[in-house]
């Protein structure tokens, strides 16, 4: 049998057509993967916008239903999502692995962060991750640098609709795409809302007093979903917008990250951004005893209970403040 050989000219000629092939996708991936305002076409993303225009109309009826159970369903819902799902998980374990946990108190954690509606873990964690790497530069999905409201909703009313191209934002969160349970969990984010929508409508209807069961399911999924999802996002978006704007800067930083501590109100401790911008890996962000830090609490619990080990925080000098890796 004659080996099949390759002449020089054979291997220089493939050679020559298969680096322009990977130079293109290389270009064509970059190009793809463009956030910022620049890069959006100025499009409208009619599924998240109408989406958006239904959870805020609902929340205002949610007001003419109101009942402590129903401050309590939603109170509860929301320490699920933003604090436990987004702040503990999302952005500290998934995002920068500012510590560890079993693979099943990962996935678990991670289902309360899609109870959030902010997009599955591939998605947010992604976002997140190029926000980290071109903070207040060209290519950062939601810099105020391109204006407040884009900062805080307009990115994601008239951004691409990246949620589903899994595969595209993988290049940014290959560790979440290899896991087929946070491929699944990106792909039905929106189920998990669902379920715990009808959950709370099926205990509304029980809790409420005979003769009053329909208002009782309505309203405890007024309160519970549509009205706790939406003030979950302004939240979320207060970090991206208000937190890159006002507020006090303790470290020199690339970016405009400030510490703010109405936005750590409401977010559990994501509004001291400065510090998280300046030690991102660091599990807690309120880095002095008063700057209350919700989310830092729970994992500092968890790490005191077993569930959670090799959890970084932040070494640093409060008489000579410096972000890391300075
Ligand atoms: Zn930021
Ligand atoms: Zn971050």
């Amino acid at each position: 049998m004659t080996p099949v050989v390759a002449t020089h000219e054979e291997v220089q000629q493939r050679s020559s057509t298969a680096a322009p092939a990977a130079e293109e996708m290389r270009s064509k991936l970059k190009k793809d993967l463009r956030m910022g305002r620049k890069n959006q076409e100025g499009r409208i993303n009619w599924v998240t916008s109408i989406a958006m225009v239904i959870f805020h109309a609902l929340s205002i009826v949610a007001l003419f239903f109101f009942s402590w159970k129903n401050v309590v369903a939603a109170a509860i819902m929301y320490f699920l999502a933003i604090n436990v799902g987004v702040g503990m998980c999302y952005h500290r374990l998934l995002t920068h692995r500012g510590y560890r946990v079993s693979k099943w108190m990962e996935y678990f954690l991670t289902l309360c962060g899609t109870l959030s509606l902010e997009g599955g873990p591939i998605f947010w964690v992604a976002t997140h991750r190029v926000h980290h790497q071109n903070s207040d530069q060209e290519g950062d999905p939601h810099t105020p640098h391109d204006g407040t409201w884009w900062s805080h909703a307009g990115w994601i009313l008239s951004g691409r609709a990246l949620h589903s191209e899994t595969a595209l934002l993988g290049h940014y969160a290959p560790d979440l795409t290899r896991d087929r349970v946070h491929v699944w969990l990106s792909k039905y984010h929106w189920l998990s809302v669902t379920i715990f929508g009808f959950i709370q409508m099926a205990i509304g209807a029980a809790v409420a007093p005979a003769g009053h069961r329909l208002s009782g399911a309505i309203g405890m999924c007024l309160w519970g979903t549509f009205l706790r999802v939406t003030l979950g996002l302004h939240a979320t978006w207060l970090t991206n917008s208000v937190s890159h704007i006002w507020g006090g800067r303790r470290f020199e930083t690339r970016d405009d990250s400030r510490n703010n501590w109405l936005v750590a109100l409401f977010t559990g401790g994501e509004g001291w951004h400065n510090n998280h911008h300046a030690h991102p890996v660091s599990a807690r962000h309120g880095l002095v005893w008063w700057e209350f830090d919700i989310n830092y609490y729970g994992i500092w619990l968890m790490e005191k209970i077993g569930l959670a080990k090799r959890v970084q925080v932040a070494a640093w000098d409060p008489k000579d403040p410096k972000p890391a890796g300075v």
